[in-house]
């Protein structure tokens, strides 16, 4: 696996192409997605290789990594939270990044309320669209209640759309239905909730399955192994 700066920068030139290609395709605007790299498989090298290829917002998964790698690359990024996040963490993130991807219980929804500091956090709400495939996020009939409990917080956790998790599958074809699905959920909930969040962002997609969610209205797709490993072959 050859991961060097070069290769990394050619990679992201390829998914920003494979991105706008989608957007254009689907009759989108150029600057509709977002590219977040999920940096989880990223050495504090590689992250530098990111910086130096124009990359702006980087997400990680452990409270653990992003402290170790802010301190690196602080002002490099823009720094997002995608993991599961644990109530005991919260206090450790609520001040380091600008969105958390994986807000997935009224719990962790009241114990950032009570970590945030003045200005608030921004969060998505994770659902589990596809069912029991995947164990993250809430079902679609709590969301509603979810987003009660968040506005209620007067401000200090504000919702801001919507992520999911697409299972693993061989044909990003076959996660479509995951990526409209949410789509559906968002467009019917930023109605209904506009006076109070701005409901706009979809975080959906991955290195496998970017494309399609873009086609299907992802805002910011999240993008890890597709940048440090050989593309897998096509299966038939
Ligand atoms: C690792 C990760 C990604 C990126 O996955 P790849 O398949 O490597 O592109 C996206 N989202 C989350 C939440 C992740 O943990």
């Amino acid at each position: 696996m050859q991961a060097t700066p070069e290769r990394i920068s050619e990679r992201l030139e390829a998914v920003r192409w494979g991105v706008r290609e989608a957007l254009n395709e689907s009759g989108r605007g150029p600057d509709e997605t977002r590219i977040l790299v999920a940096s989880k498989y990223y050495t504090l090298e590689q992250m530098g290789a990111l910086a130096g290829a124009g990359v702006e917002i980087v997400g990680e998964n452990k409270v653990e990594d992003l402290l170790r790698k802010q301190e690196a690359f602080e002002d490099a990024f823009e720094w997002h939270f995608i993991g599961h996040l644990q109530r005991r963490k919260a206090r450790d993130v609520v001040s380091r990044v600008t969105l958390i991807h994986s807000v997935d219980s009224v719990r962790l929804v009241e114990e950032l309320a009570k970590r945030a500091p003045e200005e608030g956090v921004e969060v998505l709400v994770q659902v589990n669209v596809s069912g029991e495939e995947s164990k993250y996020g809430v079902r679609e009939d709590e969301v509603d209640p979810m987003l009660e409990v968040i506005g209620e917080t007067e401000g200090k956790v504000r919702a801001r759309g919507f992520s999911t998790l697409a299972p693993l599958v061989e044909q990003a074809e076959d996660v479509r239905y995951v990526f409209a699905k949410l789509r559906t959920i968002r467009d019917r909930l930023k109605n209904r909730w506009s006076s109070r969040f701005d409901l706009s962002e979809l975080s959906m997609g991955m290195s496998n399955d970017y494309r399609v969610a873009v086609e299907e209205g992802a805002t910011i797709v999240r993008i890890g192994r597709a940048l440090i490993e050989e593309p897998r072959e096509a299966r038939s």
